[in-house]
């Protein structure tokens, strides 16, 4: 196992990169400590299977260096990494039966026949394909086939990591839970790094001790769940995930007050006077609809029953505005006001979150 730090990486599909935009992947450093799962959130296009690529040796970086335990791998071909890898769609041996392709990887290491047969029997346990073990992969489902690939990517123990790039997108629904919560298990047990490529938020939060999110080529966070919940550090986090995500709303902030339309906003902490495009942020768990004279003026619009909870969209002068009012909460008929909660409240200059200082 091993901890990956990537130093001053950047890639460029171009030959001759010479503006920003021509780079792929932005420079980055990060440290992806060892034995930590990680997962790799953005929208498609923004970069993560080039990066995942590069820490493979799929792909040589045009700038910078990766080190596995401090040690420059940057120029060494993916075999000599010593890492699993499994990609979207399914890369099996047609020819070969269920059995032979999990074994694959552990024959050739010359692994013990003892050991490879009940490493293989565990590994078909956890893809739910014990009773296919001698079948020939040729005719298959798609479904089935990317399952052998996953117990493929699983069967080593010695990897130095383990990287899944969206490797549940042909998985039948119902087995995309189940799968990964084997991932997990199996991440408990032999304390891989790992790291999971993927554009959908629920998967990421709910696999992940941290995620790694990006955007247009660059991370632009890396936290908790919890922490990209509480504190985007960029717009994109906030609207990216929640549902709905952050509203998001051009503001004067001066001090401890932001002016929206003429109201003013209290936000709890002092942030001195911003220039630039300014905009608080804030989630609609953190918004009430109220009546009276305080609040933000909106215009009650629809409003969706998901369940646990409402979602009423507003609009606030041609901003939309959602407020998540939970189980038992009363939305008043007369409401036209919004409410923030002012520790649910982030300010952004430019799309990145500013600090601001206790009030
Ligand atoms: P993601 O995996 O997040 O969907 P990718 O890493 O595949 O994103 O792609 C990032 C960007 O690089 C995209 O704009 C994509 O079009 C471009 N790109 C990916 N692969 C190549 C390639 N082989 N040649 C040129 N451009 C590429
Ligand atoms: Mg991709």
């Amino acid at each position: 196992m091993a901890k990956i730090t990537l130093d001053n990486l950047a890639h460029s599909y171009l030959p001759e990169p010479k503006r920003e935009e021509d780079y792929a992947l932005k420079e980055l450093n990060h440290v992806w400590a060892d034995g930590e799962a990680y997962a790799l959130l953005g929208a498609s296009g923004c970069g993560k299977s080039t990066l995942l690529n590069i820490i493979s040796g799929l792909l040589q970086p045009s700038q910078g260096r990766i080190l596995f335990n401090d040690h420059d791998v940057t120029h060494q071909p993916t075999a000599a990494r010593n890492i699993a890898q499994v990609f979207q769609f399914p890369v099996v041996y047609d020819t070969m039966s269920v059995h032979d392709n999990l074994a694959f990887p552990l024959r050739n290491r010359g692994a013990d026949p003892t050991y490879i047969r009940d490493r293989v029997q565990a590994i078909a346990r956890m893809i739910g394909m014990e009773e296919r073990l001698g079948r020939k992969a040729r005719g298959l489902t798609a479904d089935a086939k990317q399952k052998i690939s996953l117990g493929r990517g699983m069967v080593r123990e010695d990897v130095n990591a383990l990287l899944f790039d969206e490797p549940l997108t042909v998985i039948d629904p119902h087995m995309k839970w189940e799968l990964r919560t084997q991932l997990k298990a199996l991440h408990h047990e032999f304390g891989h790094t790992m790291i999971y490529v993927t554009h959908d938020q629920t998967e990421a939060l709910t696999f992940a001790d941290k995620v790694v999110v990006m955007h247009e080529g660059r991370v632009v966070q890396i936290g908790t769940p919890q922490e990209l919940f509480r504190r985007p550090a960029h717009t994109f986090v906030g609207y990216f995930i929640g549902s709905p995500g952050m509203n998001l709303l051009d503001a004067t902030v001066r001090g401890d007050t932001a002016v929206i339309d003429g109201t003013e906003i209290p936000l709890g902490r002092s942030y001195g006077q911003p220039s630039g495009k300014v905009q608080i942020g804030v989630r609609p768990e953190f918004t009430r609809l109220v009546t009276g004279n305080e609040g933000l003026h909106v215009k009650v619009g629809r409003v969706e029953d998901v369940g646990r909870h409402k979602i009423v969209r507003t609009d606030s002068f041609g901003t939309e505005v959602n407020v998540i009012a939970g189980e038992g909460t009363e939305i008043p008929a007369n409401a036209e006001r919004v409410r923030f909660d002012p520790e649910g409240i982030n300010v952004y200059v430019d799309d990145w979150r500013i600090g601001g200082e206790a009030a």
